[in-house]
């Protein structure tokens, strides 16, 4: 008897180009919301989109409730929540790079409310897919909420945020390859659920950001297009398979412990970018993938190794051998990596 069924749900409006922000209350229209909006932002971000933004409310006699927060906490998911619910608005829009887009997300979640992601910077995936976190301690919360209801990419301000910021985008791209591997090994051998359609879509959204790499250089708003269109793509494949899979394996478990063992390291599309070397490698060995996605990464400007990360190497060898530990998701490092290993991989490949 036949009995699959699945759910995909996808951002109903996808709005990325140069001065789309100027239009961004066409997409409110479109979506028929009514009521007053919630804007979650950071400091940078307000000045630069939230308030622009806030004026094509204004205009039309809507007067959006705003939330400045500095920092990504489980504090600020709160202060939204309470505001939200204080200010009785509609529906949250998150402003700014990945920790305001977060927070929002997580905050409509719990509020059970519709949300706008309006991203500054094209600095990871969660700016379109359904998948939020924020520390909590010394670990991270995570929840699997509703995708954004639209996107609005103005690649006009993301042409303009920190280069580093992009070039962390593109490396959290880069990593797709090294998660689908993941992905089908733990299918092979745990029978996790897979999705082909989705597998794919993850690695050839890689390979078009890699066979364009040349055209992704400092302030050319072009760089922003193609990085941007990538995190649409790999959020898209995550909506398909209703789960992170497709762009998140072993490399992302050796980041979310880098984050706890050197919170003030480095960038988390930086750190997957590295990860992604070792786990390739792994997956691979000398024969492996694991050179293309070093250069791709250092023909972009990403960090190869721990050094330019900014972390030491036996903060990297001590993610590799336990990150592991820190949620229930096979990958290529099985149940976890010996030390002497550990450090023969990274020095292989040139991480140490
Ligand atoms: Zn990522």
């Amino acid at each position: 008897m036949f009995e699959k069924s699945t759910w995909i749900r996808l951002p109903r409006n996808v709005v990325v180009g140069h001065g789309v922000l100027e239009r961004a209350i066409d997409v409110i229209d479109d979506l028929h919301l009514q009521g007053r909006p919630l804007f979650v932002t950071s400091p940078t971000p307000r000045r630069l989109a939230a308030d622009p933004f806030a004026a094509q409310f204004e205009a039309r006699g809507i007067d959006p409730a705003m939330v400045t927060v500095e920092t990504a906490s489980f504090d600020a998911v709160e202060t939204v929540i309470e505001t939200a619910e204080a200010e009785e608005v509609a529906y949250l829009v998150g402003i700014g790079g990945g920790k305001a887009i977060d927070i929002a997300k997580m905050a409509s979640d719990h509020l059970d409310m519709g949300f706008l992601s309006v991203p500054t910077a094209a600095s990871h995936d969660g700016i379109v897919s359904n998948r939020g976190s924020v520390p909590e301690g010394d670990t991270r919360h995570s929840v699997a909420a509703e995708p954004p209801l639209a996107v609005v990419a103005d690649t006009e301000i993301l042409a303009e945020a920190p280069w580093e910021l992009t070039t962390a985008g593109c490396a959290d791209i880069i990593s797709n390859y090294t998660a689908v591997m993941d992905w089908r090994l733990a299918h092979r051998l745990k029978n996790v659920e897979y999705s082909e359609y989705s597998a794919a879509l993850s690695e050839m959204t890689a390979e078009i950001l890699v066979d364009n790499a040349t055209m992704i250089r400092p302030g050319l708003e072009e760089s922003a297009w193609i990085v941007t269109k990538a995190l649409m793509s790999s959020g898209v494949a995550m909506s398909i398979a209703s789960s992170s899979r497709p762009a998140s394996g072993a490399e992302h478990l050796f980041s979310h412990q880098l984050d706890r063992l050197a919170p003030d390291g480095a960038l988390h599309g930086h750190q997957v970018g590295v990860g992604a070397i070792m786990t390739a490698y792994l997956h691979g060995g000398d024969r492996g993938i694991w050179t293309d996605i070093r250069d791709a990464l250092a023909s972009i400007d990403a960090p190869t190794t721990a050094d330019e990360l900014g972390i030491d190497d036996e903060t990297v060898l001590e993610a590799l051998t336990t990150c592991h530990e820190i949620r229930d998701r096979y990958t290529i490092l099985g149940d976890g990596m010996d030390e002497q290993a550990a450090r023969e991989v990274a020095t292989r490949t040139g991480v140490i």
